[in-house]
């Protein structure tokens, strides 16, 4: 069954009614609470789930999905929460992996309708600097102690017609982006501009990062395949969603099979 959507504007939003669907008693997934702080007079958490799919070939592959880092940023964090159930409904999607989904980076954006933490910083400028924002201090951690192999961030942007994503890390995330991008088209169309977000692009693929953004640890070696994934924020959000899903999971079966040819050669 889907996730519900929470209500929208019935009163104070709420954060923790995005992530309602996912608080069951016998969840197939591990929750975890990462931290907590105050906003003022409001609390705040960051949650982890952990989905652990049957045993690949080899190691267990480690990636970290990571949504509304900006908090206006709907359909990836709907989808994250989503993808979770799908993951319940069926582990075949996650056989040889660890899944660990952060649905709701920047819970206080969510609730106030903005891209930036109620602290007014852009989360996603703040990684890797130095940064004093609990939200960024928590992932911080857990990015650098789980070392992903892979990390894929759902984002929405609302200067794009189309899909796009960045492509950064291993020489494989290419590989890894192309079939996904592919497959997140059946429902919304690709943003095939030269330029996109101020950076060159091609075929909606853009292979460049900017400091700040959530990513690996500076240290970390080898660098694993890191994805910003890009829907078109004013297109309709059940799209929206459904092309992250798609996305996703063409993603994690396109790495997959990209492992399995390597351990061959
Ligand atoms: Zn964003």
């Amino acid at each position: 069954m889907p996730a519900q959507l929470p209500m929208e504007n019935k009163g104070r939003k709420n954060y923790r009614d995005a992530l309602t669907s996912l608080q069951k008693v016998k969840s197939p997934w591990l929750p975890a609470t990462l931290g907590d702080w105050a906003v003022g007079r409001d609390d705040y958490s960051l949650e982890q789930y952990l989905f652990v799919g049957p045993r690949g070939g080899g190691d267990y592959i480690r990636v970290g999905i990571f949504a509304g880092v900006h908090g206006d940023e709907a359909a990836g964090i709907f989808a994250a929460v989503r993808f979770l159930h799908e993951l319940a409904q069926n582990p075949e999607i996650a056989r040889g992996y660890e899944i660990y989904v952060y649905p709701l980076c920047n819970p206080s954006g969510f609730e106030d309708g903005t891209r930036h933490s109620r602290s007014g910083r852009d989360l996603n400028r703040e990684f890797w600097l130095g940064s004093r924002e609990p939200e960024v201090q928590l992932l911080e951690r857990q990015i650098r102690t789980l070392r992903f192999d892979g990390i894929i961030s759902l984002h929405a942007d609302n200067e794009s017609q189309g899909l796009y994503a960045f492509a950064l890390g291993a020489q494989v995330t290419q590989y890894v982006v192309e079939p996904a991008l592919l497959a997140a088209e059946r429902v919304l169309p690709r943003n095939c501009d030269a330029t996109i977000d101020n950076f060159t692009a091609r075929n909606g693929l853009i292979r460049k990062g900017y400091p700040g953004m959530l990513c690996a640890a500076p240290e970390a070696r080898p660098r694993p395949f890191e994805i910003v994934f890009e829907t078109p924020h004013e297109a309709d959000l059940e799209k929206q969603i459904e092309a992250n899903l798609l996305f996703l999971r063409h993603a994690l079966e396109q790495y997959l099979q990209l492992q399995a040819v390597g351990q061959d050669l």
